[in-house]
């Protein structure tokens, strides 16, 4: 059951309501959710509610219906998010925002062969290494594994890329030797209800992936679920793998409507692994995006890298080419399930308290400041490009001020709104960059702009006379308010201040439109979502640091190839001046993706121009090679500014 407090419950009543429960044998474990604090009960005792009651500070009691306790959505309403450190300061998190892809061969065959897969992997994208040193084969005569040999193998190479590593655990008899060597344990599907082995897992406290047995139901899953969790571990993801049918043409039938059954029911994690399920590697991009797309957390891949020929599930491992190809699709993907990507940071960060504005910060954490108020896109687009726990998004009233900040080092960095997929750019900030000339871009993020209906609690679709936006926002709704019946449309400064406005005024004929996170800001009620008329609606933000200050620790910085590189010019004031500038592109075979030009302050008729070039992919160094083209421009142009060199995603 879970035992609800009283808001203003003093810890003296907490302590009694504990102690009570703890007297009739029941595990118990406080919750602080975002609205209330819980505690937990789990036992076998029978209790009246009216034993509850009768003690101060007991709100309500709600009783557990599911045969699985700890493992419900019951018992713990927010999402479990799994913490697993790397060696370079960085926490992955599974069940969170942010898209995780765990990859490696199926088997651990020899030193360098786990070396060359982690390698690769980790250049594709994969935040954790995975790879098998014990293998419960259906036939004893096949590879068994390389055991802890295997296990120094697959630690040595997670650490030299920075990736943790996962491998399956077959008995509780190996948990004192694997220990030193593993960040998750894995219990296969062979496995899932060797309950000797959940207990004695469970109590190491530790990361666990469960895969579900081929021969499971989604609540015998959680019933094995339940047996970690209550062993003393709540660092549980759930992994679907297939299960087994009367279908002939694929291994196992990948039971992707488990997903969200499963994200429904339970609070943990959940991620599938889609490599066991087919025949053959061709299909298993198609069923990883599609897991992902069902709502998963993340993907687990066998991975046999270039030219591997892995003697363990050849067939269905993948080739590093397709799993890179894989990992473009799947960040394509991310921004339309208003996810991100888990990266890796690359080795080498320079330690933040070199900054010298460091000592002024209250915080340990990054600080990334936007233009408008809480709940605005910018500030959505801050929590998916850093990781959410590592980052203090700061609001301020301007984009000159947001650059201002950037400059003078009060923040580390600045997320600026560049140009929508309708609307078109965003001139203010074009012109930002050639005021403010001492901040540079790291890196760009795309998020896809959703439009949601705002109204105050208890309001419907009828009550509604009034609606507030900003004026981009209502355009982009023009069909949905045209099937309305004649709404005032009232503009905002922004999407957020508009629900701010709504909630304040507190009426029932008010509506703003803007993003879902708005409502649970503002305390509002989502009346319709997605009302937007397009939904290709994308806004590209960069993030913008000065260029004074030391390189922070950023997940987005990793050692992922650049491949884009952004800078400014002005041209000579004679015929065919911009012309030579591009024939240069042209002739070192450089795309280039944007060209706008903008009227110089002050000067009539005289104009700079700012441009996107992609680098090639086979690019052996981005760096030298936007050094090769700038030099050649720097003939051919008055002033030239190179803004940054770095990553962005391909769509
Ligand atoms: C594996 O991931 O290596 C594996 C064998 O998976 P499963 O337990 O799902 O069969
Ligand atoms: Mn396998």
């Amino acid at each position: 059951m879970v035992v609800v407090l009283k808001k203003n419950v003093s810890e003296e009543d907490k302590k009694r309501i504990k102690d009570f429960l703890i007297s009739r044998s029941f595990k118990i474990n406080e919750i602080s959710g975002e609205e209330d604090t819980v505690i937990a009960a789990v036992g076998r005792a029978h209790l009246e509610k009216e034993d509850l009651f009768t003690l101060p500070g007991v709100e309500s009691v709600i009783p557990i219906s599911k045969p699985y306790k700890l493992a419900s959505r019951e018992f713990k309403k927010e999402n479990t998010i799994v913490e697993i450190p790397n060696n370079r300061g960085q926490m992955i998190r599974l069940g969170g925002q942010r898209l995780v892809t765990i990859a490696g061969p199926q088997m651990i065959e020899s030193r360098e062969q786990i070396f060359k897969i982690a390698r690769e992997v980790a250049s594709c994208g994969a935040v954790i290494l995975r790879g098998g040193v014990y293998k419960p084969h259906f036939s004893p005569y096949s590879f068994q594994g390389l055991g802890e040999e295997g296990l120094k193998y697959l630690k040595e190479a997670g650490e030299k890329y920075g990736l943790p590593v996962c491998t399956e655990i077959v008995s509780p008899v190996l948990i004192p030797m694997m220990k030193d060597y593993v960040d998750v344990y894995q219990i296969g599907a062979q496995n899932m209800q060797d309950f000797d082995l959940l207990k004695n897992v469970g109590a190491l406290g530790k990361p666990v992936i469960l895969k579900r047995s081929y021969t499971a139901t989604v609540e015998e899953l959680l019933m094995a679920a339940e047996y970690l969790l209550s062993s003393g571990t709540d660092q549980v993801v759930l992994c679907e793998r297939g299960i087994r049918t009367f279908e002939s043409s694929t291994n196992n039938t990948l039971d992707l409507s488990s997903v969200p059954v499963l994200k429904a029911h339970t609070h943990l994690p959940v991620i599938v692994d889609p490599c066991h399920s087919v025949k053959h590697r061709s299909q298993v991009p198609q069923m990883a995006l599609a897991a992902l797309a069902s709502g998963a957390d993340g993907i687990m891949l066998q991975v046999h890298g270039s030219n591997g020929k892995g003697f363990s599930e050849a067939a269905t491992s993948l080739e590093t080419v397709q799993f890179n190809k894989l990992m473009h699709d799947v960040e394509a993907l991310a921004p339309v399930l208003g996810k991100a990507i888990v990266h890796i940071r690359e080795e080498k960060i320079q330690n933040k308290n070199t900054d010298a504005n460091a000592s002024e910060k209250k915080s340990d954490k990054i600080t990334c400041a936007y233009s408008g108020s809480k709940g605005a896109y910018a500030q959505q687009a801050i929590s998916r490009y850093f990781d959410d726990a590592d980052v203090d998004s700061v609001p301020l009233d301007s984009f000159s001020q947001l650059f201002k900040a950037v400059t003078d080092g009060k923040v580390d960095y600045g997320m600026v709104p560049i140009e929508n997929s309708l609307a078109g750019s965003v001139y203010q900030n074009y012109d930002n960059f050639s005021r403010f000339q001492d901040v540079s871009i790291v890196g760009s993020i795309t998020l896809n702009i959703r439009h949601s209906l705002l109204g105050v609690k208890g309001a419907a679709l009828s009550d509604i006379k009034n609606v507030y936006s900003h004026p981009q926002a209502l355009a982009q709704c023009k069909k949905f308010l045209d099937q309305q019946n004649e709404w005032n449309q009232i503009d905002a400064v922004s999407t957020a201040t508009a629900a701010q406005m709504v909630a304040q005024g507190g009426k029932k004929e008010n509506a703003a439109i803007g993003s879902s996170v708005n409502a649970q800001i503002y305390g509002l009620n989502i009346l319709q979502e997605d009302i937007e008329d397009d939904p290709h609606n994308f806004t590209r933000f960069v993030i913008i640091q000065a260029n004074h200050v030391a390189r922070l620790p950023d997940a987005h910085q990793q050692n992922i190839k650049a491949n884009m590189a952004s800078f400014i010019f002005t041209t000579k004031n004679e015929a065919g001046a911009l012309f030579s500038v591009l024939e240069i592109f042209s002739k070192m075979k450089l795309n280039l993706t944007r060209l706008e030009s903008r009227p110089i302050t002050g000067q009539s008729w005289k104009y700079w121009f700012y441009t996107d070039i992609e680098i090639p992919e086979d690019t052996e160094n981005p760096q030298k090679k936007i050094d090769e083209v700038l030099s050649l421009i720097k003939e051919k142009t008055e002033d030239l500014r190179l803004l940054g060199i770095y990553s962005e995603e391909k769509h």
